[in-house]
């Protein structure tokens, strides 16, 4: 489904990728591990469009990515949802979620997709007309896990979708991540929460210093030694 090949990419002169190479096929949940400032968000902005300077290959069901930009990848179903959720806090949880759905294919489908969005999070259904900035951080990562729904996904991009929750808010999008693959969404995690991302992930590559240095099946890498040490703890 997504092929990128041998990528670089630089901020300037600084380079914060180097030769990463990941594939991800229909179906799967693939998780981007590694620590801060591996480059593991440059990973996911540059997949959707949203940096400037890059070499190498990035294929999209074939076809190469190159010249598409970010508004076009959306069209094709390569959806982000960001860190740090980016929501509007002065508009309503449904306003946020409707922003989801701006592409012209998505517009028509709006209605369905909201129902598709409220079935998967109900709570989100009782909080439609509350502020998003009024909710929790939980909901509000839901919020903008929902809005990225409604853009019609392919390939949902997380980044850091648990970052800074509560340990039982982490298990619920965790929970939701692997709800999300269930409905025919493949699914790019971005996670420094490596031990939970492995349990719902079919594969996973670690990133270091904006290299790829270890990638294989989850069970491999939860039993690989130097991510036991270095990661985990074990
Ligand atoms: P985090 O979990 O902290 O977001 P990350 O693995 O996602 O980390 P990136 O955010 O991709 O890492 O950052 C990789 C490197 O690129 C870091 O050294 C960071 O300081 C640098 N960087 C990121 N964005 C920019 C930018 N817009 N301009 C210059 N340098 C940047």
């Amino acid at each position: 489904m997504l092929k990128v090949e041998d990528l670089n990419v630089f901020y300037g002169d600084i380079q914060v990728l180097h030769e990463v190479s990941i594939e991800v096929r229909e179906g799967e949940i693939v998780a981007i591990l590694g620590v801060n400032a591996a480059g593991k968000t440059t990973l996911l902005n540059t997949i959707a469009g949203l940096t400037k300077k890059w070499n190498g290959t990035m294929t999209w069901m074939g076809q190469p990515l190159h010249r598409v930009p970010a508004f076009r990848r959306v069209e094709m179903g390569i959806v982000l949802v960001p860190e740090g959720r980016q929501l509007f806090p002065f508009m309503t949880v449904l306003e946020n979620l409707e922003l989801g759905a701006y592409s012209k294919a998505a517009r028509r489908e709006k209605e369905r997709s909201l129902e598709f969005v409220f079935q998967l999070l109900p709570k989100l259904y009782e909080r439609r007309h509350q502020l998003a900035g009024s909710l929790s951080g939980g909901e509000q990562q839901m919020v903008a896990i929902g809005r990225g729904l409604m853009a019609k996904p392919k390939l949902l991009m997380l980044d850091e979708p648990t970052l800074g929750l509560a340990p039982k808010i982490v298990h619920d999008v965790f929970q939701l991540i692997q709800d999300i693959r269930k409905s025919g969404v493949t699914i790019l995690l971005v996670e420094q929460n490596m031990h939970q991302s492995l349990q719902v992930a079919d594969r996973g590559y670690v990133l270091e210093n904006g290299r790829v240095t270890i990638s294989g099946s989850s069970e491999a890498l939860l039993r690989n030694p130097t991510i036991r040490e270095a990661y985990l703890g074990i």
